[in-house]
């Protein structure tokens, strides 16, 4: 397949959708989802179907996004076996019944938070990282005994493909069932009721699934996008973060979600950061990053033409070249940007970095307080009064300090956005309770019984319940 092409639902598929659910509704309904047997099972053939593919694998991301090998391994293949096998490692102690105290008033009783799964989960994947932000997702739902309906993305048609043929053979089929294709299926599968959405992907297509969750009054979990700013201080090295801000703008060709949209950075400095970033993008991919084998390409014709056209009207002053039948774009530094063009207004997405000259740091905070709240956010300073303010004074999904990218990497560390970058969290422990009900319940004893609850109610009755509860 092309990546041109789309693979598609056949239409007889769509039909089935309402019976499909119900289907893989039978399977949590039954109680088999929630033996710990099964999860294991489910769990085991992810990472399987990672390990005994690898190559297939790596080679679908290289024909969709001329992804790199060593780029497929560590922040796609790599990241969703370690995820897998460590929900493994660690769902049944979540899944226990986690004890909390109980106020005197309700004695005797004992109270606990029964974790147990939502029931069918729908997973809307974007195309970046085309099997991590598939696996880690279905990988949660199944530590937390959910079966799973995927709707992989069109945009990159040779790992979506690859997935929707293999991996059924992995897990149990009474467990995930794929929808292959673009907006129409999404729109036939969000028509439909399911017990969780997790959606990957824009700000704009998460308003459309909230929307249309809302009709089922469907739980979502949105993992959206937005501009992740970089503020560099003065007293750092500026070298080291030269180099740190350069490799998370250069994996994946600075398609990820989390990459380093703009920097902020003293005007006095600019120039030797500039300096710093290119010299680091020339030692990782040559003179002629078009002839690297480490850097990759832009995902389709439609998505180069978007990144080429921000360039309009701008200072480029590192890099700039492109070519569309290649889809490659150079790793691009644009200075002085104006601040109320696209730019710097839309998610870039793609290996195009602004570095903004501020003031001073309370220039730097209030220019990222005056624009959404980000995804992520990285400061680089070695004065820990000075990241910590940052940290205080602004609002983002998550954060990072001296780096880029690695906070989605720990698998405690609860991942996700806020306001428009998002909502609810994943990874480890909070990906299982994003796919659980945490039930409260309650168990009283019949032995013991008093009946100072219950009418009439006496004066003596009122004192002590007041005094009590
Ligand atoms: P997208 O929103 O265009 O598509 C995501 C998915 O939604 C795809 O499967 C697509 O088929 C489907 N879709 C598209 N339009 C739809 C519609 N109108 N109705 C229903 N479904 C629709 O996003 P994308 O281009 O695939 O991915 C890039 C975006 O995803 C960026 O904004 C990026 O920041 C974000 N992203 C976020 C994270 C995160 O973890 N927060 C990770 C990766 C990507």
């Amino acid at each position: 397949m092309t990546a041109t092409e789309v693979p598609q639902t056949p239409s007889f598929q769509l039909d089935a959708i309402g019976a499909t659910i119900e289907r893989l509704r039978s399977t949590v309904r039954s109680g088999e989802s929630r033996t710990f047997e099964w999860r294991d099972r489910q769990l085991d053939g992810i990472a399987r179907f990672c390990k005994e593919n690898t190559k297939q694998l790596t080679k679908a991301m290289a024909e969709d996004l001329g992804r790199p090998e060593l780029e497929a391994w560590i922040a796609d293949i790599g990241p969703s076996i370690s995820e897998a096998e460590y929900l493994k490692k660690n769902y049944r102690k979540w899944a226990a019944p986690r004890k909390v105290s109980v106020s005197l008033a309700v004695q005797p009783a004992k109270a606990e938070v029964l974790p147990e799964p939502l029931g069918v989960a729908l997973v809307i994947a974007p195309w970046n990282y085309p099997v991590n932000l598939v696996l880690e997702p279905m990988a949660a739902a199944f530590a937390a005994g959910n079966t799973v309906v995927l709707k992989p993305s069109e945009v990159s048609p040779a790992t979506s493909g690859f997935i929707a043929s293999r991996l059924p053979d992995y897990v149990d089929t009474n467990a995930l069932a794929i929808y292959e294709g673009g907006v129409d299926v999404s729109t036939a599968l969000l028509a439909e009721r399911f017990d969780h959405i997790f959606f990957t992907g824009s700000t704009n297509v998460g308003k459309v699934v909230m929307r249309a969750a809302a009709e089922h009054l469907t739980p979502v979990l949105l993992e959206l996008g937005g501009k992740s700013p970089v503020i560099v201080a003065d007293d750092v090295d500026i070298e080291v973060a030269a180099s740190r801000i350069a490799w998370g703008k250069g994996l994946n060709a600075g398609q990820t979600c989390i990459a380093p949209d703009y920097v902020l950075v003293r005007r006095e400095r600019r120039d030797a950061l500039v300096a710093g970033i290119e010299r680091a993008w020339t030692d990782f991919y040559g003179k002629n990053p078009r002839k690297s084998r480490d850097f990759g390409r832009i995902v389709s014709g439609r998505h180069h033409r978007r990144l080429v056209s921000l360039l309009n009207d701008q200072t480029v002053a590192v890099g700039g070249d492109h070519d569309e039948n290649s889809r490659y774009l150079a790793p691009t530094i644009v200075i002085d940007p104006e601040l109320d063009s696209p730019l710097m207004t839309e998610e870039i997405f793609g290996p195009i970095l602004p570095v903004v000259g501020v003031d001073d740091l309370d220039d730097a905070v209030d220019f990222v307080n005056e624009r959404p709240k980000p995804l992520a956010l990285y400061v680089f300073s070695d004065d820990a009064a000075v990241s910590d303010l940052v940290l205080r004074r602004t609002s983002s999904g998550g954060a990072c300090v001296n780096h880029t990218l690695m906070h989605f990497s720990p698998h405690d560390l609860p991942f996700g956005g806020v306001g428009p970058a998002g909502m609810g969290r994943y990874h480890g422990k909070a990906g299982f309770d994003a796919f659980s009900n945490l039930k409260g319940v309650l168990k009283k004893p019949t032995k013991g019984e008093t009946n100072l609850l219950y009418p009439p109610y006496g004066r003596v009755t009122s004192k002590l319940i007041k005094k009590f509860t």
